[in-house]
């Protein structure tokens, strides 16, 4: 449970209401720990509190609802923060990740809280609440998988490599023998650089602080790796790529970096932000690029629609095509939580995973 901004994370025993006629109930066997999880701990995105925090999960169902049908008790899951109405203008569009009325799988004001302490109601941080070892969540939050998977890498789909591996194919469309650039080399970095590799990029350019995720990037995919320091990166990337990159991507979410991915493309390129700029930066842009057709987008979480996705990329994952297994740095139990957060505000990490028996 988290309390308060900058607070720690505390270990609770809590109530999980039984589930309403959508609902499904799971134990949690895995789940990835996320640069959101810091950023909504740290205050860079707002949320209510007190959270039962975990957006990243994978478990086994164990009670479901009188009209859920997708899901049966013994199903093994993947839960993702993208659940969607079906019904509203962007779901009728395809774009069930830009659904405007997701209240459509949350309880309703003067219902009886999911999660609760002593009678206080507890938000589920992504409407998932995925640290904790049973989830309650609504039905669409939640896409079946195949038994024989493993849970933990299985977890990985449910946020960071929907985000990377999506922020490649389905937000920028990455193209065939294109070149491309990935600033941020951790676990949705190595998503993106994956999802590039997928699509068949020709050049994939890697950027980080830190050498030994360029090592990693290789590993992934990078053709090329730039380590920030020695030379100016803009620079770089426009002589690696004789003259600019048509798709850049910012996997951290930092405005200089984001402006770097803009000036690093070709003319008619495509800036992608991926990582999430925390609340209340500016992003400054010199104007004069727009001249040559530069374009810029947001990304969220891969624009996916991962009913549809995530059993693909668990295919992918199966036939050796997307490596899932070297994106797990670490597996920790609950009470380590604090550590693997620490970790990756580090650096140290690509992902770690909470197990849970
Ligand atoms: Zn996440
Ligand atoms: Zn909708």
């Amino acid at each position: 449970m988290f309390r308060e901004i900058g607070g720690p994370i505390t270990i609770e025993t809590i109530d999980v209401d039984e589930p309403a006629p959508n609902e499904v109930r799971l134990r949690t066997t895995a789940c990835g720990v996320c640069h959101s999880d810091l950023h909504f701990m740290k205050g860079s995105i707002a949320g209510p509190l007190p959270t039962v925090p975990g957006h990243e999960p994978a478990g086994i169902v164990e009670a479901v609802g009188s009209n859920v049908t997708s899901v049966e008790p013994g199903d093994h899951v993947i839960a993702c923060t993208s659940m969607y109405c079906g019904t509203c203008k962007q779901c009728q569009l395809g774009r069930p990740h830009l659904c405007t009325d997701r209240r459509f799988c949350m309880r309703a004001k003067g219902e009886p809280p999911r999660l609760s302490l002593d009678g206080m109601p507890l938000k589920q941080f992504a409407d998932l609440s995925g640290f904790a070892e049973v989830m309650l969540v609504h039905e669409r939050a939640v896409v079946k998988i195949a038994d024989d998977l493993p849970l933990d890498v299985a977890s990985l789909v449910g946020c960071g490599v929907t985000t990377g591996v999506g922020a490649a194919l389905n937000t920028a469309k990455v193209t065939p023998g294109s070149s491309v650039a990935v600033f941020g080399c951790g676990g949705v970095g190595a998503s993106v650089i994956q999802g590039a590799r997928l699509a068949g990029a020709r050049q994939i350019i890697a950027i980080d602080i830190v050498p030994s995720k360029l090592d990693t990037a290789r590993h992934f995919g990078a053709t090329d790796t730039i380590q920030p320091g020695d030379e100016d990166v803009v620079r770089a990337i426009k002589k690696l790529s004789g003259g600019g990159v048509d798709f850049a991507f910012d996997a951290v979410g930092n405005v200089n970096l984001t402006a770097q991915c803009f000036y690093a493309l070709a003319p008619r390129g495509l800036a992608v932000v991926v990582g999430a700029i925390p609340q209340g930066q500016k992003l400054e842009l010199e104007p004069g690029h727009f001249y040559v057709e530069k374009m810029i987008t947001g990304s969220i979480m891969g624009s996916n629609r991962f009913h549809l996705e995530a059993p693909q990329y668990l295919e992918l994952y199966r036939q050796g095509r997307l490596d899932l297994d070297s994106m797990i740095s670490a597996r920790v139990t609950l009470d380590e939580v604090d550590d693997a957060l620490a970790a990756m505000e580090a650096g140290e990490v690509t992902r770690s995973v909470i197990m849970f028996n």
